[in-house]
């Protein structure tokens, strides 16, 4: 007689699903860039050379960050930064494409972000990027003069602006779109109209503006923003944005978040969200941190080597106090914009645990609320404002 045997337990070999969406930014040469900008988060000095990922990880990043979103994700983001990401060249990219097609369920829509300075750009790239539908963000900062003062070449005599116009020319014969990245710090602060009306002059119709954050070179190069600063900067492009009346033409995303949180109440950024947390970032030899801003032995998550599933590493970050409390700071449960501003970033939050910013986002969002708050924060008011503001039916 034939014994049937039983099969053993069947291993866990897939990750575990999140239950919530999450990203991790991506580094494939980590700090390595060919400019070396005055105020970069990571200290170029120390950081002449990319490091490059480790090849062998791709693949099993790929295959666990795809199986371990949750189950009802239509839309998985990859989103890949540095340093200058382009410098991890070309096949570096396609391999990752086609490993996304490999892994990627049936229903599922892959996006991917690239944050560049697009003075690598070629006519190659830009086929390929368009190809797979990339979404290019490119850091500019302003005018010719504005740009060249801060962003440059390695040995800082060379200013970037030419080659980034160069790129950017490129993306638009290629037709695709991309969003203009500023970062705003004081000496930059009176200059909102110019910076603004130079990139809708170049074509930029998806604009950000982000508070410079005091970390890496920035620090040592004592770099400042003042909240009042930065909401005198983003009122005086909240004004020109108004007298152009750019309103569904020009989509500065500190503006369009306000309007989409205010009647949606959820926030497009993590920044302005109640709770932050799943926004991650791993490091060339897959060293994971709970966001690219808290990149330090407190929000050390762990290190990615295939073994541990990316679903409990989001579980670890999501349980780290910096993001659980970020909206539940005492000044802010009475404040009147809370709505769309959930008390900032934790990296801006000081030593007296007050956010630095607090005054800035306050004028600002005092001011683009003041015409939106007649209406109702449900779909009824969202109808009513497309109606009346928009001319929408
Ligand atoms: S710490 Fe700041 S940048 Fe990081 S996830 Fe939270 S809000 Fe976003
Ligand atoms: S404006 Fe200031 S007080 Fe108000 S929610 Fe933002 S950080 Fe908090």
């Amino acid at each position: 007689m034939k014994i049937a045997f039983y099969d053993p337990p069947v291993l866990q070999t897939k990750p575990l699903r999140s239950a919530i969406p999450f990203h991790i930014l991506l580094k494939p040469v980590g700090a390595g860039c060919n400019l070396k900008c005055d105020y970069c988060y990571y200290p170029q000095s120390e950081q002449q050379k990319a490091v490059p990922m480790i090849k062998a990880m791709l693949e099993p990043f790929i295959k666990n960050y795809v199986a371990a979103q949750p189950a009802y994700s239509k839309e998985i983001n990859f989103v890949w930064q540095g340093g200058e990401p382009l410098l991890a060249g070309l096949d570096f990219y396609k391999r990752a494409v086609s490993l996304q097609k490999h892994y990627t369920p049936q229903g599922v829509r892959i996006i991917n972000t690239l944050q560049t300075n697009a003075t690598l750009l070629t006519p190659a790239w830009c086929r390929f990027l368009k190809q797979h539908d990339f979404i290019i963000g490119v850091s500019l900062d302003g005018p010719e003069e504005v740009h060249n003062r801060y962003r440059h070449n390695r040995k800082g005599n060379i200013g970037s602006y030419d080659e980034v116009i160069k790129g950017i020319r490129l993306l638009q014969q290629f037709e695709i779109e991309f969003n203009i990245l500023t970062v705003i710090h004081d000496d930059v602060a009176d200059l909102g109209r110019e910076i603004y009306l130079h990139f809708v002059q170049l074509g930029g119709r998806y604009i950000q503006f982000q508070p410079l954050m005091l970390e890496g070179d920035a620090l040592g190069q004592g770099f400042t923003l003042s909240a009042e600063n930065w909401g005198k900067f983003l009122n005086s492009v909240y004004q020109q944005w108004q007298q152009h009346h750019h309103l569904g033409k020009v989509f500065v995303m500190n503006i369009e978040q306000v309007y989409s949180q205010y009647f949606t109440q959820v926030s497009t950024s993590c920044v302005h969200s109640e709770r932050c947390g799943t926004n991650m970032m791993m490091e060339t030899k897959g060293e994971i941190y709970a966001c690219d801003h808290q990149a330090d032995q407190r929000h050390y998550l762990g290190l990615f080597n295939g073994e541990k599933g990316l679903s409990d590493f989001v579980n670890s970050s999501v349980a780290l106090p910096f993001g659980q409390n970020k909206s539940r700071r005492k000044e802010c449960q009475q404040c009147d914009v809370k709505m769309v501003c959930q008390g900032g970033c934790p990296a801006h939050v000081n030593q007296s645990g007050r956010n630095q910013l607090c005054e800035g986002y306050y004028a600002f969002f005092s001011n683009v609320l003041k015409p939106v708050r007649q209406y109702a924060r449900n779909a009824q008011g969202v109808q009513s404002w497309r109606r009346e503001v928009l001319g929408i039916r």
